[in-house]
């Protein structure tokens, strides 16, 4: 079967000691204050604190003391919007707004214009990755033909390319009968199928979540069951098919009980969470700011907050991914049943989800950390490690800084943060990815130079 390609740009290979770090990397059983020590792009040793011989070894020397040091975060869930939406992102910008959130690695959707569906469109990509991306980069192509949702595309094809795996995201595929034609080729070739849950007869033409908020406010809802009931029908399918499924976005607590009792069934289904989704709830859209606000699958309750919660404590989440969506000015200044719906998430998740949920003690940093990454696994990719001898993926952060989202502007090319404004608490200093440094904070004083 073939494998699932990342591409980043090539360039030096790091040489740097992250002086008195304290590493925690949950998977690898690491919790401790370590020189870490990063040789030709590699986690060379993890040694004790001030030991490790910078200046010797013609290592630069960063002062890490008082910082900590995360594998670096994975995305399975992003979009880059190339080709053809370049106002929005683009490789490079996407990339480094990747970067600058503690990313090593991210995968983008194929709802471009057009869609990615041929295995032109993916080398295409995956060239212009390795001449543009801070990070590692993947891309989905998608599962039906231009997204039209009637015939498939040449999936064996699209994986000889090197497509990280197959999304209509944006759209849900309607047809049981294309999804399990789909799930029968996916056991030849391989490439995780991603499926964005919604019933388009529930959702009807509703623009936020269907409760007593959207009833307050007049505006059209979309019920949770227009997302559990699809998890629930493809569930069975995929394990009728003895198929593999990542479902996107949860949104809702029946969601989370439809992947628990699919996963209790012993299908092969993984799932992930979206930090707006852990962080927020419908009351946010009183605002009725579609910027920050207005996204699909919508902001839920705070009974489905507790329910995301709990799935990411139990393990029915197996991991939080962005979703990262930009979108133009000019698509969000106009009233929100008409503005286009998606939100950024890259340079904020970490920092959003240690404010909302670590320091309330909700959930425990290691598990925030272990879920960061954990979206690489779902379609292939190794995850991120700070055992030595792996490859260099580093987030080093401070969990004391605070500061306000925005106020520096963006590394993404839109501004359409959902937490534009608010002041967070825990920042991505530098990251390390793909063994080279792609990401470093201006303000971060970079300690004595070696
Ligand atoms: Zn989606
Ligand atoms: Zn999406």
């Amino acid at each position: 079967m073939s494998e699932t390609r990342l591409e980043m740009r090539a360039g030096e290979s790091a040489d740097v000691v992250l002086r008195g770090a304290t590493v925690l990397d949950p998977v690898a059983g690491i919790d401790a204050p370590h020189d870490v020590v990063v040789r030709d792009g590699r986690i060379a040793e993890l040694a004790a604190p001030a030991s490790a011989s910078a200046s010797a070894d013609g290592l630069e020397e960063i002062d890490a003391t008082g910082l900590h040091a995360f594998p670096a975060f994975f995305d399975p869930h992003v979009h880059l919007r190339v080709p053809g939406q370049e106002h929005k992102e683009d490789i490079e910008t996407g990339s480094r707004s990747a970067a600058a959130g503690g990313y090593c690695g991210v995968l983008a959707m194929a709802n471009t214009a057009p869609p990615v569906s041929t295995p032109a469109d993916v080398e295409a990509l995956l060239a212009d990755a390795r001449a543009s991306a801070s990070v590692r980069t993947g891309f989905l192509a998608t599962v039906t033909a231009a997204m039209q949702g009637e015939e498939l595309t040449e999936m064996a094809s699209l994986r000889d390319a090197g497509a990280a795996g197959f999304s209509d995201d944006g759209l849900p595929l309607r047809s049981a009968r294309i999804l399990r034609r789909a799930l029968q080729y996916q056991r030849l070739c391989g490439g995780t199928i991603a499926l964005h849950e919604e019933d388009p007869e529930l959702s009807g033409a509703g623009v936020m979540h269907e409760g007593p908020v959207s009833a307050a406010l007049g505006l059209e809802g979309v019920p949770s069951i227009s997302e559990s009931t699809t998890i629930a029908r493809d569930a069975a399918i995929a394990g009728y098919e003895q198929a593999r499924i990542h479902v996107q976005h949860l949104s809702a607590a029946e969601s989370v009980e439809a992947v628990r009792a699919a996963k209790a069934a012993g299908v092969r289904i993984t799932c992930e969470a979206s930090p707006h989704h852990l962080c927020l709830t419908d009351e946010a859209v009183r605002s009725l700011d579609p910027r920050r606000h207005k996204m699909n699958p919508p902001l839920r309750s705070e009974a489905d907050r507790q329910a995301l919660i709990a799935g990411l404590l139990d393990g029915t989440i197996d991991c939080i991914a962005t979703d990262h969506a930009p979108h133009a000015a000019e698509e969000k200044e106009v009233p929100f049943e008409q503005a286009a719906m998606g939100v950024t998430g890259l340079e904020t998740a970490f920092a959003a989800l240690h404010t909302h949920l670590v320091l309330p003690g909700t959930i425990e940093l290691g598990l925030l950390v272990e879920k960061l990454s954990a979206g690489a696994e779902p379609f292939g990719v190794e995850r991120p490690s700070l055992a030595p001898g792996s490859e260099a993926n580093v987030a080093l952060c401070d969990l004391a800084a605070t500061w306000t989202v925005g106020e520096d502007g963006y590394e993404s090319r839109s501004s359409n943060s959902w937490c534009a404004g608010e002041q967070l608490t825990g920042r991505v200093q530098m990251t390390l990815a793909g063994g080279q440094i792609a990401y470093r904070l201006r303000s971060f004083s970079m300690g004595v130079a070696a």
